[in-house]
């Protein structure tokens, strides 16, 4: 193979992952609204976990930045805009925009605090009063999506951090009276081999999706991913060039799922659906009635709807509620 097509990486199609149903439906909702706050995939080595988060990211829109903006921001969103953006448009400076695409980042399980949220150069601000801030992972992953693999193997401290900011959609950073705050709004993508050990239930709360997968036992679906993982192997691009049709579709309908989730609408009768599931499943605390709610919404959009069902309820259900619960109704379906 020429060296120059070697180096361009061709991730393996999203579309082309055989099975595994509800891992990519959790993916693909928190893709359409990042805001539902990210889902956590459980499951032995060597069931696609990975390739699903870096294949998701590959195919998503680009999305229009402010150009110039280390963060990514959004031009169309002031409210959320980071520190420079600010001070650049206080400046009666008319920010230009451009394209960008939906940058995957990889958080190493090393991370410190620091590499996350970034510094602030303290003597630098003491000294020549200049404010200088280095970005960390969370300005990468802006508008993107970070993947955290083995999260339970994490830093707990780190962890929280991370979540603190998916939460806020922000990152601020405070030190000696200085700030310095920037947008953070990415899909949080979160996997662990649960053999290595758990994630604490507080922690385990905060990632609004959960998926247990399975390793796929049916033998014409393992020969099916057989065959397309030596096919991929062999040839990246023409593999991928036999997807792309079907990744492009995918890629368009997130797009109009963005468009029309806040015309999403829902009913009293909803809101009771979510509340009565819930209260009859024991769960504790609000958060899974709000996640619901949310990945119905955007379940909905994605089905180019502007109310919600049942069904989108119940879907939505089927992926807030595995890691609330203590037995796991949903295991087995
Ligand atoms: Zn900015």
């Amino acid at each position: 193979m020429p060296r120059e097509k070697r180096s361009l990486a061709v991730v393996f199609p999203f579309t082309s992952i055989v099975g595994q149903e509800r891992m990519r439906r959790g993916l693909v909702l928190n893709a359409v609204n990042p805001r539902i706050g990210g889902i956590l995939i459980r499951g032995e080595r060597g069931t696609a976990k990975s390739t699903a988060a870096r294949a998701l990211a590959a195919l998503l829109p680009e999305v229009q930045v402010v150009a110039g903006c280390r963060f990514g921001c959004d031009p169309d969103r002031p409210t959320t805009w980071c520190t420079e953006c600010r001070e650049r448009s206080g400046a009666d400076e008319v920010l230009p925009v451009e394209m960008r695409r939906t940058s995957f980042v990889d958080l190493p399980v090393s991370a410190t605090e620091d590499r996350v949220v970034g510094t602030l150069d303290i003597e630098a601000a003491i000294q020549r009063g200049e404010r200088r801030f280095e970005p960390g992972v969370l300005a990468s992953a802006n508008r993107g999506l970070l993947y955290i693999d083995e999260v339970n193997l994490l830093d707990d401290h780190v962890v929280d951090l991370l979540l603190d900011s998916a939460a806020l959609g922000m990152n601020i950073v405070e030190r000696e009276g200085i700030s310095f705050a920037h947008p953070a709004r990415y899909i949080l993508v979160g996997t662990m081999n649960p053999e290595e050990g758990d994630l604490r239930p507080q922690l385990l709360d905060r990632f609004a999706l959960c998926v247990d997968m399975r390793g796929i036992r049916n033998p014409n679906a393992r020969m099916e991913i057989l065959e397309r993982t030596v096919q991929f192997e062999r040839d990246p691009g023409g593999f991928y060039a036999s997807w792309e049709p079907k990744e492009h579709d995918l890629s368009g309908d997130i797009a109009s799922a963005r468009d029309v989730l806040g015309d999403v609408t829902y009913t009293q009768r909803d809101l009771f659906t979510i509340a009565g599931l819930t209260g009859e499943m024991q769960v504790d605390g609000h958060r899974a009635d709000i996640v619901i709610l949310k990945a119905a919404i955007a379940h909905a959009a994605f089905n180019r709807r502007t109310y919600i069902t049942d069904e989108d309820i119940l879907v939505a259900a089927e992926l807030a509620l595995p890691h609330r619960l203590k037995r796991q109704p949903f295991q087995d379906t």
